[in-house]
């Protein structure tokens, strides 16, 4: 058995938004205004930090306006939903994206459907869950979509190809595995209560794994050759005299790479496709609310 191939994650990311850069351009050429995203963080949980300052740097990048709402932890659920409404009808944002988990008594469903369909790039919204659940236009969420970007760029056609999702989550398992049958995959979704994990997963031509458990997924589990995608970002303990914990999937990246045909390492695979995708999301709803037809080939 070989190495696998490593699907280069930041890669495509970074070409993808090289590519929205070019197009936001060429937006605001055709309508005198860049595209615009709005991101509201409440709290000052740090990771959430993090993810919202990196959105911001990633969106002024690509061309793409910012504009950071940050609220104190004791912000009322009356007082964000304001701020939602207020941004539903701000011509120059065309996305809207409140970072969760959001700090406890705020109702994270109440402010999801608040956001409006056409500016909830995200796609967390239940009427987008729907387009996406019946086959019609709508915002896909946007790891799953990475996913499948990586997927179809490595394997091209999906058409026939058993594949595994374990997890079923309604940011990450559940639209992935819509995501792959709308691709024409015979599809398998897992999750905590499925029996013989390690068998099922042996199955597959494509592995999804989105759990939030370190490693789980073995090498043994995995089909010779098959094309395995980690969306697991789990930290380990520190080891003694560090700071911080190693990054992990939820696959054991070593050992699966000597029987896997393709696999994403962690970190550098999915993590970039996330706000890569936001970015795409967030052009095509500013088309959207331009009248403009969507940009091709995103
Ligand atoms: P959730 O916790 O919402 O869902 C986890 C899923 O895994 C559940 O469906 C759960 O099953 C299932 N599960 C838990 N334990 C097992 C087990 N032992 N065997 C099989 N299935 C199990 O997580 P998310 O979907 O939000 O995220 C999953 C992972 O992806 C996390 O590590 C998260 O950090 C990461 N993530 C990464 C992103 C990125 O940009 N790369 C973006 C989003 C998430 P059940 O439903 O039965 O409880």
């Amino acid at each position: 058995m070989g190495e696998a191939a490593l699907i280069d994650g930041k890669g495509f990311a970074a070409a993808l938004r090289a590519r929205i850069g070019t197009l936001a351009g060429d937006f605001a050429q055709a309508t005198g205004r860049r595209p615009g995203l709005a991101v509201v963080l409440v709290g000052d949980d740090p990771a959430s930090q993090v993810y919202v300052g990196a959105k911001g740097r990633a969106c002024e990048e690509a061309g793409i306006a910012s504009f950071e709402h940050r609220l104190p932890a004791e912000t009322s659920e009356a007082e964000l939903l304001t701020l939602v409404e207020r941004l539903n009808r701000d011509p120059e944002v065309d996305g809207i994206l409140v970072q969760m988990p959001l700090p406890g008594g705020l109702d994270e469903q109440a402010v999801i459907a608040a956001i409006s369909p056409d500016k909830d790039v995200d796609g967390f919204h239940v009427i987008n869950a729907g387009r996406l659940s019946v086959g019609q236009t709508g915002f896909v969420p946007c790891t799953p979509l990475g996913c499948l970007m990586l997927l179809k760029d490595r394997l091209g056609d999906l058409s026939g190809l058993d594949a595994v999702v374990i997890g079923r989550s309604n940011i990450v398992g559940k639209p992935m595995a819509q995501l792959l049958t709308d691709a024409n995959a015979t599809v398998t979704v897992a999750h905590s209560r499925t029996r013989n994990l390690a068998d099922v997963v042996r199955r597959a031509d494509i592995v999804v794994a989105a759990v939030g458990r370190p490693e789980m997924v073995r090498a043994d589990w995995i089909k010779p050759g098959a094309t395995v995608i980690d969306v697991g970002i789990n930290r380990l303990p520190p080891a003694e005299g560090k700071e911080k914990g190693r990054l992990v999937g939820d696959v054991a990246f070593a050992e699966a790479s000597a029987v896997a045909g393709a696999i994403t390492p962690v970190p550098g695979g999915v993590g970039p496709m996330t706000i890569a995708v936001l970015l795409r999301n967030t052009l095509v709803a500013a088309h959207s609310h331009a009248g403009l037809e969507p940009p091709e080939g995103l």
